[in-house]
């Protein structure tokens, strides 16, 4: 009598992904530059991040979202103030 041999090979590899995504969105990239964002603004009514300066200068030339092409109302820009009044 052949015994059926059943091999499991257990690889619990497939995590690995997941703590890389949410590493990165603590330190998100700007879709522009693709640098690290510096300056943050965020696209009114989509909010999606960017760094001021690219955001600034695509709006310039395309009032639209460069990742949803949602048409720009306001570009936020998130600065962050010592002093307060
Ligand atoms: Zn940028
Ligand atoms: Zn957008």
């Amino acid at each position: 009598m052949a015994s059926g041999a059943e091999k499991d090979s257990d690889s619990a590899t497939a995590a690995d992904t997941k703590l890389a995504q949410q590493e990165n969105a603590a330190n998100s990239l700007c879709p522009i530059c693709l640098d690290p964002i510096d300056d943050t603004a965020y696209t009114d009514p989509c909010f999606h991040t960017f760094c001021f300066h690219c955001i600034k200068q695509w709006a310039d030339m395309a009032a639209t979202c460069p990742l949803c092409r949602w048409p720009i109302k306001t570009i936020l820009h998130m600065v962050r103030s010592d002093e307060e009044d």
